[in-house]
């Protein structure tokens, strides 16, 4: 185990962790962080499915239009891709999952996953003002070669619209369009922040956490802090 690694919980279970939050709480970020500290994979749904649409296979041509308008796509697409990654042996001692499960129909086949294997999910919710939301997605830039991430306002690159590493020009990723956006808050609205009801009825462990105004290590402190006592 290196300095920077968290250890394990006090319970023997594997640790499914969920973070949970809008578009734009920083899930990905928080998630990328606990893996490494945890040594556990980073399961992100939204990854896997822009990788699918980067191969132009099956999968990617049939939820590449939805994901562009911000849309969810069908729950048994995400559903099977999350069995078959579950199931991978680097899966066996804990994992994160991040942007799912993202509706009521996803988190019950979830707990179909987790129960046999007697593991109950702690799951962190990442509460983040409205406004510094907006703020975080509208100021999103990537670099199309290495893609890296930078905000206009709150982690600019050296020379405006310009990444610091490749010198390429930055592009607003598809989705972090200004009405795209929109889509996505409202989706999260109604099909996805209802799923906190289904967290607490099914007796699992959830934490809020402001995630508003500290940065992304502040952030993990808190997270760190909460599995090393759970
Ligand atoms: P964000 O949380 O910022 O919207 P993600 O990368 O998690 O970004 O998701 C991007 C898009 O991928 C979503 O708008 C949706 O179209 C699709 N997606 C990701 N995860 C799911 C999921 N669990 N269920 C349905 N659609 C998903």
């Amino acid at each position: 185990m290196n300095s920077s690694q968290i250890p394990n919980p006090k319970s023997q279970a594997p640790l499914a962790l969920i973070l949970f939050g809008s578009p734009g709480s920083g899930k990905g970020t928080q998630s990328k962080l606990l893996a490494k500290a945890l040594g556990i994979p980073q399961i992100s749904t939204g990854d896997m499915l822009r990788e699918h649409v980067r191969r132009g296979n099956a999968v990617g041509t049939k939820v590449e239009a939805k994901m562009k308008a911000g849309i969810l796509v069908k729950d048994y697409v995400v559903n099977q891709l999350v069995e078959e990654r579950l199931a991978q042996p680097d899966a066996a001692n804990g994992f994160i999952l991040d942007g799912y499960p993202r509706t009521r129909a996803q988190a019950e086949v979830l707990c179909g996953i987790l129960s046999p294997r007697g593991v109950q999910a702690v799951v962190i919710h990442l509460v983040v003002d409205y406004n510094v939301i907006i703020a975080r997605l509208t100021g999103r830039r990537q670099c199309p070669v290495c893609g890296t991430l930078y905000n206009v306002t709150s982690k600019p690159p050296k020379v405006p619209g310009v990444c610091d590493l490749e010198g390429a020009k930055l592009i607003v990723r598809d989705d972090d369009r200004e009405e795209v956006i929109r889509e996505r808050l409202d989706e999260y609205e109604k099909q996805t922040r209802p799923l906190i009801d289904f967290f607490r009825e099914t007796g699992n462990r959830l934490y809020e956490i402001d995630a508003s105004h500290d940065n992304p290590q502040a952030v993990f402190g808190k997270i760190e802090e909460l599995i090393r006592e759970s």
